[in-house]
């Protein structure tokens, strides 16, 4: 099987319906679709798909961390250094659960693992993230604790 790089994507030709797509569209597919063929494997796997493009993508530094995350809607991240290797990434307006119903549970494994990715090519090292908050769970805003290693 082929693998596409992010340049092959970018080519969209769409006259009238343009580079957007819904964002109800997205969360069918990634939380009823994903889910349902993937089962209790979906957030491993969505966590290393979103390590995958967020090590892809890749970010200079912690500005333009935030960028990226805001230029793909995924949402808008903001960064507090507990230390050099220790930082809590708040996410507003996730793609995946903003607005969400309290569920008990947390799934935004993919936004998790994009954070991961994308903070491993900031600082060149390992980065290992966890959901510790999510609107799913009562808050409004999501929240990822990252080690970097
Ligand atoms: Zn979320």
């Amino acid at each position: 099987m082929k693998e596409y790089s992010i340049d092959e994507l970018k080519n969209i030709v769409r006259p009238t319906l343009g580079e957007d797509v819904p964002l109800l569209l997205f969360r069918i597919l990634r939380i009823i679709g994903i889910r349902s063929l993937l089962g209790e494997t979906s957030g491993a796997t969505l966590y290393m798909m979103g390590k995958n493009v967020g090590t892809m993508l890749g970010a200079a530094d912690l500005d333009d961390f935030k960028r990226k995350i805001e230029d793909l809607k995924v949402g808008i991240a903001e960064v507090e250094v507990i230390d050099e290797d220790h930082m809590i990434v708040k996410l507003y307006e996730c793609i995946t659960c903003a607005g969400f119903g309290y569920t008990g549970e947390m799934f935004c494994d993919m936004e998790s693992g994009i954070i991961a990715g994308l903070l491993e090519t900031v600082f060149k090292k390992k980065a290992k993230s966890t959901q510790t908050k999510s609107w799913s769970a009562g808050y409004n805003y999501c929240e990822f604790e990252i080690y970097l290693y």
